[in-house]
């Protein structure tokens, strides 16, 4: 039969036993083109629940207003979360030397789960030294913790109930919603989510969760509250996880920027962690490598997962045949340039840069705190979290008008970030030093907390 022909919607699915069409398409006739029992290749309908990515085009968008309207003025970006210093010299050394290597011999495919070189250092400095029970053969190198954090919730069942912090890391939430594990999007909030609001009235620390979840998405150091966790508090959310048969995906993407010596930078420092944790680590923002690409996922041997039955299975068993399959390794001389940063050298230019973030941060939290703004935050991370007391946008408005300052507004990361805007440490030491000039002449003639001039009046 050929031509056009008007199905119901479940009539559709029932002569495709591939076809899943999503809850809200029952009842609804579709027209299809027949083609001698020929369908169609149809789309993820899961991805039109997607937000449209907003705050950083709506961002680029305002300034570029901006620079219309004053051509010529110098913007100073503290907004972003990347990087402004190039990869530690150690790093660069052992990067060339690679690719040298690289023009002598051929290196060929490397191992999935990255070379033993690197695979080695990484659990003896960032665990064993603390006394974290995790082995070389642990550790899955990859090319980002956005992709791992993006992966893994493929190794998990369609229904299972994912809670996240509000705000937080948008990845892990919209990569649940390609899944299809959320229903639409109202008021801010996708129905099937359990959202794990951090706000000043918890000190940006979720309460654990009082309604069943499965997956729990847990950052800290916490991009973008800058809040972090203490090993007491680390350890309720592991017992939690046991209890309750849960999985807990800690993302330490920052843990580089921890100061304080009594807080936890592995979540398998504590006990039981390792049945119940998934654990990210990125040379991303403590080595300068965000253009480079290098990162990895930990999943202990013990990490356990269950089948509908209740049945144990292995986890880490379930990543390396998912990886095997779709992924093939991180070029060897990222590799090598990452095992640099575990040099004696490269250890002591890490910790040079991180302080030089870090001194940022110090500036900004005190100009912000001197203006009488409440932050939390910008001392084990790098990131300033900034209660404006108005509306997010109307005050970057005001910090891009009137100081030629961009800061993140808050609400792109969760509803929880309304009024909130979020100051990034990555930059110069000068530029952040400009910036604080700029802001505190800028708000010292807007009524504080509140009530900014408005924006037509700042521009002239
Ligand atoms: N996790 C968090 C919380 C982040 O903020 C970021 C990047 O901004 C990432 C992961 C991604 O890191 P990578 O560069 O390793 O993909």
């Amino acid at each position: 039969m050929e031509g056009l022909l008007t199905l119901p919607a479940t009539d559709l699915r029932d002569r495709s036993s591939t076809a899943r069409s999503p809850k809200r398409n029952r009842n609804i006739h579709l027209q299809i083109e027949v083609r001698n029992g020929w369908t169609m290749i149809r789309v993820n309908e899961h991805f039109f629940k997607l937000q449209s990515s907003y705050l950083f085009s709506e961002i680029a968008k305002r300034v570029a207003a901006y620079r219309a309207i004053h051509p010529g003025k110098d913007i100073i970006k503290l907004g972003i979360g990347d990087i402004t210093h190039p990869l530690p010299a150690a790093c660069i050394k052992a990067f060339e030397s690679a690719v040298k290597e690289m023009a002598e011999k051929a290196t060929g495919y490397g191992p999935e789960q990255g070379y033993p070189f690197l695979r080695d250092k990484i659990a003896e400095h960032d665990f064993q030294a603390r006394g974290a029970d995790i082995a070389a053969d642990e550790i899955f190198i990859s090319d980002g913790s956005k992709s791992d954090a993006g992966n893994i919730q493929e190794l998990f069942a369609d229904n299972i109930k994912v809670a996240l912090q509000d705000p937080g890391y948008p990845v892990y939430l919209d990569t649940n919603v390609m899944a299809g594990r959320t229903g639409t999007f109202t008021d801010g909030r996708y129905s099937g989510i359990v959202y794990l609001e951090s706000t000043a009235a918890n000190q940006f620390m979720p309460e654990l969760p009082s309604e069943p979840v499965d997956l729990i998405y847990l950052c800290f150091p916490n991009n973008p509250t800058g809040a972090t966790i203490d090993a007491g508090t680390l350890k309720q959310w592991v017992q939690f996880a046991c209890d309750h048969k849960a999985l807990i995906l800690f993302d330490a993407a920052y843990e580089a920027f921890i100061r304080d010596e009594n807080l936890p930078r592995s979540i398998y420092e504590i006990p039981g962690a390792r049945e119940v944790a998934v654990e990210l680590r990125s040379f991303s923002k403590s080595a300068g490598f965000t253009g480079t690409r290098c990162a990895y996922a930990v999943i202990p041997k013990s990490c356990r997962v269950y089948d509908a039955e209740g049945g144990r299975h292995n986890l880490h068993a379930l990543w390396k045949r998912r990886q095997t399959t779709k992924f093939n390794g991180v070029f060897y001389a990222v590799q090598r340039a990452a095992e640099a940063a575990y040099s004696p050298e490269g250890r002591q230019q890490i910790r040079h840069m991180r302080d030089y973030y870090m001194a940022n941060a110090d500036l900004i939290r005190q100009e912000m705190t001197a203006l009488g703004l409440a932050l939390s935050g910008g001392e084990n991370a790098p990131y300033i979290w900034i209660h404006t007391g108005q509306d997010a946008w109307e005050f970057f408005d005001t910090l891009l008008h009137k100081a030629g300052v961009v800061c993140t507004p808050g609400n792109g990361f969760g509803r929880c970030g309304q009024g909130y805007v979020r100051i990034s440490a990555f930059n110069h030491f000068e530029n952040v030093q400009i910036a604080m000039e700029r802001i505190r002449a800028a708000l010292a003639t807007t009524s504080r907390r509140g009530a900014a001039v408005p924006i037509d009046a700042q521009i002239a």
